[in-house]
């Protein structure tokens, strides 16, 4: 095959062909969606993928590409595997989604922009749901229930949106070359969108961008308490009267808060304070 692993891209590949068989067998038998995966790398996955449906994939590495091409020529002619050679994160700059129709993400992503990977897949409204492998850490904080170690802004993000779990462990080994540490493949099922259609979560943009400020303001010092981090923008005594309408302690940390108390206090906060709302407008 003669193609190096590149450290700067990320690459690991997946080579257990035990731990690809568990990621196909995690999936739905008969979604109606396409299917987009980030990185085919030199196509272990992609080609299992191919057998469920038709892929459509983006990869940053030219000699992956030519490799991929080349691998899937067959496949390349019926349209049954369309690859897009590029940075994935600047495709989303440009356009706001990977496929033009719903979509399931199914990927081994590379570490060093993996969260912000997800971040963008959960904005992006053709993307239904996403099996991912991640970082065991990162997978850990998108599915951390409250109270839990790793609980905070990148868990609530995602709750807001559905179903979110780690699937299964993956170690080094299963890899060529082995990354430094535990792997895992993290789960999550959209069932409704930040912005749009009758379910959103917000009013539009704005009003997203605005909660995920709330969000760092809150997590600001996460061992702190809730209360102690929000004065940076807010009155002590409205900030203890919303909290004691939730029948929430004073002493409450923002990890013991849970996902649907968070998008609460941050709307009560944006009715009585203009300091989200001001903050916006000058931006
Ligand atoms: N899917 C393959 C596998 O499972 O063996 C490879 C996974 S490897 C962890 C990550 C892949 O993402 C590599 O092929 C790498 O070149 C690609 N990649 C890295 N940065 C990227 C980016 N910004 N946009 C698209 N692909 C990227």
């Amino acid at each position: 095959m003669g193609i190096k692993a590149k450290k700067m891209f990320g690459q690991n590949f997946l080579k257990d062909s035990s731990v690809l068989h568990q990621i196909i067998q995690s999936m739905p038998e008969d979604s109606p969606n396409a299917l987009v995966e980030i990185g085919p790398g030199l196509g272990d996955l992609t080609q299992w993928l191919l057998q469920k449906r038709g892929v459509v994939a983006y990869e940053v590495d030219t000699d992956l590409c030519a490799y991929l091409n080349e691998r899937f020529a067959k496949e390349r002619k019926t349209e049954q595997f369309v690859l897009h050679q590029g940075d994935v994160l600047a495709r989303w700059e440009k356009q706001e989604t990977l496929a033009t129709k719903p979509y399931d993400l199914v990927a081994n992503l590379p570490y060093y922009i993996a969260t912000a990977i997800i971040l963008r897949a959960l904005r992006d409204t053709q993307c239904q749901s996403l099996r991912v492998m991640v970082q065991k850490e990162v997978a850990q904080k998108f599915a951390a229930a409250p109270k839990e170690k790793h609980f905070g802004a990148l868990g609530i993000l995602a709750q807001l949106l559905g179903h979110v779990e780690v699937l299964f462990d993956v170690p080094p080994h299963a890899f060529e070359p082995p990354p430094k540490v535990t792997s895992s493949v993290l789960w999550i099922q959209k069932r409704r969108e930040y912005v749009g259609g009758e379910h959103g979560v917000f009013k539009n943009e704005a009003q997203r961008d605005a909660f995920e400020r709330y969000l760092r303001m809150a997590f600001s010092a996460p061992r702190k308490r809730w209360l102690k981090n929000m004065t940076l923008g807010f009155e002590k005594t409205l900030l203890a009267s919303l909290l004691e309408e939730q029948a929430l302690s004073l002493n409450s940390r923002p990890h013991e808060i849970d996902t649907a108390t968070h998008h609460h206090l941050f709307k009560q906060l944006t009715k009585v304070n203009d300091y989200v709302r001001n903050e916006q407008q000058q931006q």
